[in-house]
Formats: C-alpha cells, sequence, structure tokens
C-alpha cells in the first residue's frame, strides 16, 4: 500500500458514515476516485458511483456498501441521560464503557456510554448489557442542557475509535464492515487508471449507502443501472478466534486469502469464472455456503431488474460490528487483485446465463 492509498485508507475509515447519513464518507470517496473515472454520479440517498466507459451498452458493476452501524439518540431523561436505539446491528454488549461521537448540526458532542461500578452491583442478580439499559452521559444535569448541546431524537451515535495496527499483520477499526469495501474498489479503479488498462465494457464502481439496514441503496442503485453483470465486495466472519462455532459458521481465517460464497443469488457461472481467475492468477481464495440469501448487497443486485448474474467477494473480518473489526493486510491485498483480475477477464457481451440454447 502506497503512501497515496494509505492516506485515503485512514481520511476515509476514521471518518463516519452512520447508514442514511453517509455524504461526508461519499465526498471522501468520490475526491479520491474522481481522477480514476470517466465520469461520476450519486443518487437521491447518496449512493456514489464512478464510471469507466460511460457509454458503453455492456455494464460491469464492482460494488461495495459505504455505511456503517450507528445509534439514534431515542429518548432524553429530565437528567440529562441519553437511551438509544440501533441503526443496524449495533451490539449493546460492547457499548458500557466505549466513548461516542454524537452528530449534531452544532458538530460532534462528545459522550460515554455509563454503566454502574462493579461494587455496586449485585453479584446474583447483575444485568448484562441490554438496548433498554445502556445509557449514555455527555456531562449534563438536565435534559435541557442536553439539547443546548445541539442533542436531540434522531441524532446519530458512532463510537469514537479509530484506526490501529495488530503486529503490522492486520488492520483494525471501527466500521472495516464495509468501508474497507470502498477503499478495495476505489483501489481496483486506480490501478485500471495506473496500469493504462482499457476496458471494452462499461465499469461501474458503486459505493451503495444503507446496506446495514436491509441491502437498500444496492436495491435503488441496481435498478438504475441495470448491469450485466455484478461482481460484489463485504466483510464475513474469520471465525478462527475463541467461541466463534465452525460448525455452524463455516471455516474462514484471516489471511488465507477472498472469500467466495456459494448460495442461490451467486450466480454459479460467474463464480465459477472468478475462480478461474484466482487460479490463473494464483490468489488464493477460500469458500464458504449460505442458507438462502448472502445477507450482503449480491442479494439486491441478483434479484434487481429481471435478474443480474452476480457474486460475492468477500474479505475475511474478525469480530464483526464491534470497534475492533480486524483483517489481514493480504487479504485486503488479494480481494483487490481478484477483483481486479476478474474485471481484466471478462468480455463485452460475456453471457452467464445457465442454460443458454433456451431463449
Ligand atoms: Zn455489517
Amino acid at each position: 500500500m502506497d503512501k497515496k492509498s494509505e492516506k485515503f485508507l485512514y481520511q476515509y475509515l476514521n471518518n463516519a458514515s452512520p447508514t442514511g447519513f453517509e455524504s461526508s464518507g461519499q465526498q471522501i470517496w468520490l475526491d479520491y476516485i474522481k481522477s480514476y473515472v470517466n465520469k461520476y454520479f450519486t443518487d437521491t440517498y447518496g449512493t456514489a458511483v464512478g464510471v469507466i466507459n460511460p457509454d458503453a451498452k455492456y455494464k460491469v458493476v464492482i460494488e461495495a456498501h459505504a455505511d456503517e452501524i450507528s445509534w439514534f439518540v431515542n429518548y432524553i431523561t429530565k437528567e440529562g441521560y441519553i437511551y438509544v436505539i440501533r441503526n443496524g446491528g449495533s451490539d449493546h454488549i460492547i457499548a458500557p464503557s466505549k466513548r461516542v461521537n454524537i452528530h449534531t448540526d452544532k458538530g460532534i458532542v462528545k459522550g460515554v456510554f455509563g454503566w454502574p461500578a462493579i461494587h455496586v452491583r449485585d453479584k446474583d442478580s447483575e444485568k448484562a448489557p441490554a438496548l433498554d439499559n445502556i445509557f449514555i452521559d455527555v456531562g449534563c444535569h438536565s435534559k435541557k442542557e442536553v439539547e443546548q448541546l445541539g442533542v436531540h431524537v434522531g441524532c446519530v451515535i458512532t463510537f469514537e475509535d479509530e484506526l490501529t495496527t495488530l503486529n503490522k499483520r492486520y488492520l483494525v477499526g471501527r466500521a472495516l464492515d464495509n468501508r474497507i469495501g470502498g477503499f478495495m474498489i476505489a483501489e481496483v479503479a486506480r490501478r485500471l487508471k495506473e496500469k493504462k488498462k482499457k476496458l471494452p465494457f462499461g465499469l461501474y464502481v458503486v459505493n451503495s449507502v444503507q446496506e446495514e439496514i436491509g441491502l437498500r441503496g444496492a436495491q435503488m442503485i441496481a435498478q438504475k443501472i441495470n448491469p450485466d453483470l455484478a461482481i460484489i465486495t463485504d466483510v464475513c466472519h474469520d471465525t478462527q478466534s475463541p467461541m466463534y462455532n465452525k460448525i455452524k459458521s463455516g471455516d474462514q481465517k484471516s489471511g488465507d486469502g477472498p472469500v467466495l460464497t456459494y448460495g442461490p443469488a451467486v450466480q454459479n457461472n460467474v463464480l465459477k469464472f472468478i475462480i478461474e481467475v484466482a487460479k490463473k492468477n494464483k490468489i488464493p481464495f477460500q469458500r464458504q455456503a449460505v442458507s438462502r440469501s448472502t445477507g450482503t448487497d449480491t442479494d439486491s443486485f441478483a434479484y434487481s431488474n429481471e435478474g443480474v448474474a452476480s457474486a460475492l467477494i468477500s474479505l475475511p473480518l474478525k469480530y464483526m460490528h464491534t470497534t475492533v473489526e480486524t483483517v489481514h493486510f493480504a487479504d485486503i491485498e488479494n480481494v483487490i487483485k481478484l477483483i481486479f483480475e476478474t474485471v481484466l477477464s471478462v468480455k463485452p457481451g460475456q453471457n452467464f446465463k445457465y442454460l443458454n440454447k433456451a431463449t
């Protein structure tokens, strides 16, 4: 990773991009990617798209999601404590003792998730953190004081944790799910430009909003672009650390390469094509299976329009939806490589249909 990529990575990931409020992150992403594409556009809800060869008929999408999980201010007590609801799958278990940023029109207001001291808790009946008992303290003594800071019901809240590294091997931070995907697809666009690769089709580099609350941004943009092929990237679970269950969640390991998913939404001919590309270019990969849907934007693209040939290339990640989401640098590079080489291998007009003779 060169200096320019690294600067973008830290700027983009340390910025907050809560679901439904992604604009500042999207702006950072567009500012980075715009010199690597021919044009770019955004939709009403903020999904950002960089396009190479916008006039081409055959369209290929590479996609990640731009949003991160957060909380909403839901209720402010008369004593000035704040109760929250989820915006996406935020984890109540990790909340107590975390520092937070409350996003207001007056700027960031600092807060902390408080918790009663161990000394005063009854050992036999102590409560676990739950959505209805975790609360934020912003240092105020009344609801009025809280409001004077600019905090109101509906403000979004993110944990303040930023990027760090472990053993020069792992990148650790809040919301690597899935803004690391936005980073990786931007790097694909950059490499295409810097290596002067000419594509014989339109490439749409898509950073979708609102994945964390039901794959919504991808639904909207899939309809608008109506691509012939969609390669989605998201994170999946590394299952190596304590208390994970490989029997239930599969055997995915950080550092062993991108994870390719089998499931009905994944178009098998696209998947086989990606596997051939990986083998040809000696890019390591792992396999996982999903029941029913992938739970990623792959589903949104696959089931859009009249069905879009779609596949999923995942980055294994430890401790999903915590503030210490952890990914291996080698996997980041290999996901970028695999998407890059796959894009370069696609032929314009390439048909992935299962039954080609029956028209
Ligand atoms: Zn997520």
